[in-house]
């Protein structure tokens, strides 16, 4: 069975940043692509950055048992499908999650030998700084944001690794190292 990364944080610290970082330096491994109800941003391809899923389809498969862990985030649905994952995992490839906290405890429970690294901003006023920057969120998705961010930081002590996103070249070397110690060790 290959290793399965969980990758969690609140949004706008630079998980997706990273793990594009992450992946180019490790080609071995590969992203799971998550489910979601919220609509596809520009530029954002159905199956590729999501599968976006209408909510009673969404339902309906989390009623199938189609989900390895789903939650609700600022309103909409997220999950990681089980069919991202098995397949993979039996032909020894490592797999990459990039979910909200909710979803990395679950994750603890169905995949327990999964490594999880919670990526965290130097301060809130820098994870604002990213979410008004990156401008792909109204202002008051923003603001949403940040009130789930500030629960989400309560959580850092759960997690075995923890990389601050502050320069993003070294967050990116002690992520891609946390990463490779893992896949040598299999
Ligand atoms: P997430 O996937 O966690 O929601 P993103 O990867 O989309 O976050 O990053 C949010 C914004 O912050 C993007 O505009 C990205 O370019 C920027 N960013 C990421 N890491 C850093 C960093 N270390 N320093 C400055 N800006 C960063
Ligand atoms: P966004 O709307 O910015 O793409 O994602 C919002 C939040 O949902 C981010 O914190 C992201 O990591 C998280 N997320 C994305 N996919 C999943 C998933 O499959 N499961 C869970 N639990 N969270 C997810």
């Amino acid at each position: 069975m290959a290793r399965v990364f969980v990758i969690t944080g609140p949004s706008g610290v630079g998980k997706g940043t990273l793990i594009r970082g992450l992946m180019e330096r490790l080609p071995q491994l590969e992203l799971s692509v998550s489910a979601t109800t919220r609509s596809a941003r520009a530029g954002e391809q159905d199956g590729v950055d999501y599968h976006f899923l209408a909510p009673a389809e969404f339902q309906r498969r989390v009623q199938a048992g189609d989900f390895v862990e789903h939650a609700d985030y600022a309103g909409r649905s997220y999950g990681t499908l089980r069919s991202e994952l098995d397949d993979r995992m039996h032909a020894g490839i490592p797999v990459v999650l990039e979910i909200e906290v909710q979803g990395a405890r679950q994750v603890r429970c169905t995949v327990p030998d999964a490594v999880q690294v919670f990526i965290a901003p130097p301060s809130l006023e820098v994870l604002r700084e990213r979410l008004i920057g990156r401008d792909t969120d109204h202002p008051e998705e923003v603001e949403r944001r940040l009130q789930v961010a500030t629960q989400e930081l309560t959580a850092q002590p759960e997690f075995e690794h923890v990389v601050v996103n502050d320069s993003l070249p070294e967050a990116l070397e002690r992520l891609t190292d946390i990463v490779a110690l893992h896949l040598r060790s299999d």
